[in-house]
């Protein structure tokens, strides 16, 4: 085993000595205490170490011992429902190990070794495996674990057991004696394999109005949330990790003030999965770097969080990942270049920012996994930034814009207004809306796009109408721009607020969602035509349509809002030109 000895230290960096051998990103053991940290540099027989634990009180000289192996998660059961660090230790066994404040070389593996679990086995003796392959099943809560052949080994199967097992004991041998448990170890910094990558053509469901109708992202597509402080950005990525139609969810939570990640660790095992009524935790692995954990375990983080993300793709599930704030990461990656000295980029980040965040958002995707067959699963990405002061011209933003597929710009002024989600609609864009046009086609309408595009447009004229009207008045404008005005309030407050917090609202189906535009819209034509019968906009105003068409969010069946369609149409055209 190589060891060396530590010859500086740096805050959360040190440098060993005598580390010969080594290679990057293995783990080592540093100091007396045996604190764990990982090569980020070598350069001759010096190691540069970024130590994932508080690292005062280490002195020079202290032992340095390399263990050989990479940074790496461990993949099983158990995951679904753990709370971990940056490094996949389980808080709450470190808690109860150290007391509140969580002491230094405590470890405690990712995964419950004393646990037993019942394996199905899907596989007998005699079976070809390939990489990937499906050996068994074990029921964890209300979820199917797949147990999966490492994607570095294959072999013919010999033994294959039934039964209850830890993750540790063994339950399949193949030849060359190859022996399989449960749970297998895999890098974090290197991408699990896939098959293939496929193209992104399913939507997620989201069941919010502004991102599935106006700026969708895929069954493994990307997204960036950026956003001042309170816009709700943290709303946003718990609302989409109870709504999205996938079926596990990695939550990587940084802390944003002092004690957010204590609330996010008090409150998230509180979340209730809003389709099964079961607690939400049942189906996510949550990390938590709280502000006072070491920065380089925040630096780690995200690479432990899509590492697990990507195994439970190869089971072949949707996944949808949340990190909550990239911001913080990037802080992290900041503080630990500039212990090394490095030359700073743009406001000091080092200038690998924008290749880091492009390969991180790069393992997002939908693929076919491998393995005997065509599983497919898929990890979309979700990712807050917080700007600060909410300027998005900052390098964060503005390199994570350059390799997302959604941008959702949360605005400060909406939020102020209470227009939630305050998404501004000018600002935000999608680049998936060409590539699922052909699912929403079939799936909801074919005129699904048309709509959507109309009612962008006319979004965007209000923009231009509302300048004239700052300048010269309302009353300056004819009733046909003053239509327009109407609708996009009605598109603004009936249909793109919506409230996380209500019970009927929370969660809109495509479906709906489509006939709620389509009437809005509808109403659109159905005013334009009235006025070319010389119907003044007056007249329509004082109908009583404007309500109904408000009530729509609360409306539990489909066909008020088809005969709200209709009604529309009827009182419209009833009108008479008044004399
Ligand atoms: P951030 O994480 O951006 O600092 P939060 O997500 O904590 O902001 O949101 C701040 C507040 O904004 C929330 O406590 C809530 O009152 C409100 N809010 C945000 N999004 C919504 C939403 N979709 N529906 C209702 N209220 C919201
Ligand atoms: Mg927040």
């Amino acid at each position: 085993m190589i060891s060396g000895t530590i010859s500086r230290v740096s805050g959360p960096v040190i440098i060993a000595k005598g580390m010969k051998g080594s290679r990057m990103y293995d783990v080592v053991n540093v100091g007396t205490e045996a604190l764990r940290g990982e090569i980020i540099r070598l350069e001759g027989d010096e190691a540069v170490i970024q130590v994932y634990e508080d690292t005062t009180g280490l002195t020079l000289g202290e032992n340095v011992e390399n263990t050989g192996i990479p940074l790496s998660v461990e993949l099983g059961p158990g995951l679904l429902s753990s709370i971990y660090d940056g490094v996949q230790r389980p808080l709450p066994v470190l808690l109860e190990k150290s007391g509140d404040f969580i002491g230094r070389g405590i470890t405690a593996p990712g995964l419950d070794r004393s646990k037993k679990w019942e394996f199905v086995p899907q596989v007998k003796t005699g079976d070809v495996l390939s990489p990937g392959d499906i050996i068994g099943t074990v029921a964890e809560f209300q979820f199917e674990h797949r147990v999966l052949v490492p994607p570095n080994v294959s072999g013919k199967v010999i033994e294959i057991r039934e039964g209850a097992f830890t993750v540790d004991e063994i339950v399949c041998t193949l030849d060359d004696s190859i022996k399989l448990t449960m749970m297998h170890t895999w890098p974090v910094r290197i991408p699990r394999p896939h098959k293939k990558k496929l193209d992104p053509v399913l939507p997620l469901i989201t069941g919010q109005r502004i991102f599935d109708c106006m700026f969708p992202v895929t069954k493994g597509g990307t997204a960036m949330i950026p956003g001042g402080f309170g816009t709700g950005k943290t709303v946003s990525e718990q609302t989409l990790a109870k709504w999205s139609d996938t079926q596990i969810v990695v939550y990587i939570g940084c802390g944003e003030r002092g004690n957010e990640m204590t609330d996010v660790l008090a409150e998230f095992p509180e979340l209730v999965d809003p389709r099964t009524n079961l607690p939400l935790i049942q189906r996510t692995v949550l990390i938590a770097n709280t502000s006072n954990m070491p920065v380089a375990a925040r630096e780690a983080s995200i690479y432990t969080g899509i590492t697990i993300a990507e195994y439970f793709r190869d089971m072949g599930y949707d996944v949808a990942l949340m990190a909550d704030s990239t911001s913080r990461w990037g802080e992290a990656l900041r503080e630990v270049s500039g212990r090394l000295e490095e030359m700073p980029g743009e406001e000091g980040y080092p200038a690998y920012l924008a290749t880091r965040l492009a390969a991180f958002y790069e393992r997002a995707g939908r693929v076919t996994c491998l393995g005997t067959g065509d599983r497919t699963g898929s990890i979309t990405v979700v990712g807050a930034v917080s700007p600060p002061g909410g300027d998005f011209s900052e390098p964060i933003t503005q390199n994570t814009l350059r390799v997302v597929g959604t941008f959702w710009a949360l605005d400060t002024n909406l939020a102020y207004r209470r227009h939630f989600p305050s998404v501004n609609w000018i600002k935000s864009y999608s680049l998936y809306l060409d590539s699922i046009a052909e699912w929403y086609s079939r799936t909801i309408s074919p005129d699904w796009r048309g709509l959507r595009d109309k009612a962008m447009y006319l979004l965007q004229k209000e923009v231009e109408l509302q300048e004239i009207v700052q300048l010269v008045g309302p009353d300056a404008l004819p009733d046909s721009e003053k239509a327009i005005l109407e609708v996009t309030r009605m598109i603004r407050e009936d249909f793109l607020q919506q409230s996380a917090y209500s019970d009927t609202d929370s969660f809109c189906p495509v479906e709906k969602q489509y006939l709620m535009l389509n009437v809005i819209m509808s109403y659109y034509e159905q005013v334009n035509l009235a006025m070319n019968r010389g119907i003044s906009l007056r007249q329509i105003q004082a109908l009583p349509l404007r309500v109904a068409i408000g009530r729509m969010k609360e409306a539990g069946e489909l066909d008020a809002i088809r005969n709200l369609n209709q009604e529309i149409g009827i009182t419209l055209m009833a009108l008479e030109v008044e004399k």
